[in-house]
């Protein structure tokens, strides 16, 4: 190995990425090999402990390398079994992921950014605004230390980039996670039992649709109408909804799957008969699936949930015009675990402050 200076963060890396830097040191390419396998499918960080490594090379390893795990600083449980995980990481930010632990699917549920930028009205992660993006090693690292911690590595599960930030807001990181993730000697988590969620932000979109691995593709849409949606997306403002849904008829889907459209519904808001029917009209000739999320009341978020018949017949209105409809169970409502209430401290600027600045930059 050369010198310190050149040390990298090694779970920050995809391995064809890692064979190249560790060629470029003199080494040969399978030990990218071997320590995706120690890392990832043995869950050893500890270099001396990597006994198919010659000794000189597992000291010069252990001397410029480094290994990224988040720090476990909380767990808790929910009644339904959900659970929230409290992680730290380096600079000491805090981040929150959570296990969903629905038979026969188990689901990581991963953050990619601490904070948001996106400012969703509804949603508690949104007001902290974007503190900073999630490196690939910290994204992989939330599964790392879940699998581990539920005892989960050698099971399959779920991942979906549905926790903290805009996956596609922070692109380059998410997919080097999402290509170790993957990686056959790495945790082989294949793209189909991947969902990456996004706001909408239009160029990403059309830049995944290009990627070899393709994740499944979640959509947050929240209203069927613009001005509605602006309301309650800000990021709206910027890419309409035809826009969005346009994106998605771009989209490569691979043979029998979907786009899912959430559609966080609020009491009152955007739960109305004639809403649904706009939704079914936008989606008509899509392979759509929408997923209807009764909101999760939080103090600070200025709306209701509805009731389980406006529910109903949201959905149902859906159903007449033969989408597949599903609406989402609450997990983990009473820890703070569902979607739209994971939040940490460590915001900065207000969110509106964030997307006006993002907005202003003309930046995605
Ligand atoms: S709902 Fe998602 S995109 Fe919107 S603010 Fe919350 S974390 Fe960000």
């Amino acid at each position: 190995m050369t010198s310190p200076a050149a040390g990298f963060d090694l779970t920050s890396l995809d391995r064809a990425t890692l064979e190249r830097e560790l060629t470029a040191r003199g080494l040969p390419g399978f030990r990218a090999r071997q320590l995706f396998q120690w890392i990832y499918q043995r869950d050893v960080t500890d270099f001396e402990a990597m006994t198919d490594l010659p000794r000189p090379l597992r000291t010069a390893l252990a001397a410029e390398l480094t290994i990224t795990t988040p720090r476990l600083i909380g767990r808790e449980r929910s009644e339904d079994g959900t659970e929230k995980f409290l992680l730290e990481l380096d600079d000491e930010r805090r981040i929150e992921s959570v296990f969903i632990p629905d038979t026969p699917a188990m689901t990581f549920c991963v953050s990619t950014q601490v904070g948001c930028a996106m400012a969703c009205a509804f949603c508690l992660t949104g007001r902290m605004g974007l503190v900073r993006n999630l490196t690939a090693a910290e994204i992989v690292g939330q599964v790392r230390l879940l699998a581990h911690a539920l005892d989960l590595r050698d099971r399959a599960f779920n991942i979906v980039l549905m926790g903290m930030g805009e996956p596609l807001h922070n692109y380059d990181e998410t997919m080097t996670a999402l290509r170790i993730l993957a990686d056959p000697f790495g945790l082989a988590v294949p793209p189909r039992r991947v969902t990456l969620s996004t706001v909408g932000l239009v160029p990403a979109m059309d830049r995944l649709a290009a990627e070899p691995l393709m994740p499944n593709l979640a959509v947050s849409l929240h209203a069927a109408t613009e001005s509605r949606r602006r309301e309650i997306v800000p990021i709206g403002r910027k890419y309409s909804i035809d826009e969005v849904i346009d994106a998605c008829r771009r989209f490569p889907l691979p043979k029998r799957r979907r786009i899912t459209f959430e559609y966080v519904l609020l009491a009152g808001v955007n739960d109305s008969d004639h809403e649904a029917h706009q939704l079914a009209n936008r989606l008509a000739g899509l392979r759509a699936k929408v997923n209807v999320i009764p909101l999760n009341a939080a103090p600070g978020i200025p709306f209701e949930r509805p009731s389980d018949a406006a529910v109903d017949r949201f959905a149902g209105v859906l159903a007449s015009h033969h989408i597949t409809v599903s609406v989402r169970k609450s997990r983990g409502r009473d820890i703070r675990a569902a979607c739209g209430q994971l939040i940490v401290e460590g915001g900065r600027r207000s969110p509106a402050q964030i997307l006006a600045a993002k907005i202003d930059r003309n930046e995605d």
